[in-house]
């Protein structure tokens, strides 16, 4: 469900699941602010948080950014969580494979409740810690194939393709037809 305010310029809203702890509020907080903070325990609240991003081609997509507040240790997230999300990045921990198997789980609850054109990320971060690596990249790969979703291994701390990550996201949200 993207709603564009013109043909150059979309607006969609993005919802970020995972385990506590895979790194979530580092993603956006290095997205939106450039910065990692290993300290501090990094609270967004219930609400969100918005980033604009530009494209090559000129187009603009602006980001409205739904982090969880902790809720994801708990039960299900509230339907309103993931209605009208345009777009959903699933993280997991490339150093923990409970936290990639509880990455499937989030999968299956979005194909469940989410829409049916919504844009999924599978994103492997930490990927700073390589030599603790329990996930390997070819069976994320292979279960982001079988989901229909695209691949990406991050890391918030050294910013390792946080950027790109949004712009894949980016590029492929449906165009409004003019
Ligand atoms: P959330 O519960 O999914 O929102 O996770 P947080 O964003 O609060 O991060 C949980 C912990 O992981 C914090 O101690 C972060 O400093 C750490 N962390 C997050 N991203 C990375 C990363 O890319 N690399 C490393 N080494 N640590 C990270
Ligand atoms: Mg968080």
């Amino acid at each position: 469900e993207n709603s564009a305010t013109d043909s150059k310029n979309l607006k969609v809203k993005l919802v970020l699941l995972g385990d506590s702890g895979v790194g979530k509020s580092c993603i956006v907080l290095r997205f939106v602010r450039g910065r990692f903070d290993p300290t501090s325990k990094v609270t967004i609240g219930a609400s969100f948080l918005s980033q604009t991003l530009a494209l090559e081609d000129s187009t603009t997509v602006k980001f409205e950014i739904w982090d969880t507040a902790g809720q994801e240790r708990y039960a299900a997230l509230a339907p309103l969580y993931y209605r009208g999300a345009g777009a959903a990045i699933v993280v997991y921990d490339i150093t923990s494979a409970e936290s990639f198997n509880k990455a499937q789980y989030w999968v299956k609850e979005l194909q469940r409740h989410g829409s049916q054109d919504m844009i999924m990320a599978l994103v492997g971060n930490k990927a700073d810690l390589h030599e603790k690596r329990t996930v390997s990249s070819q069976e994320a790969q292979e279960h982001a194939d079988m989901n229909n979703m695209f691949l990406v291994e991050t890391s918030a701390k050294t910013a390792d393709n946080i950027k790109q990550l949004f712009e894949e996201i980016a590029k492929r949200l449906p165009r409004p037809t003019p």
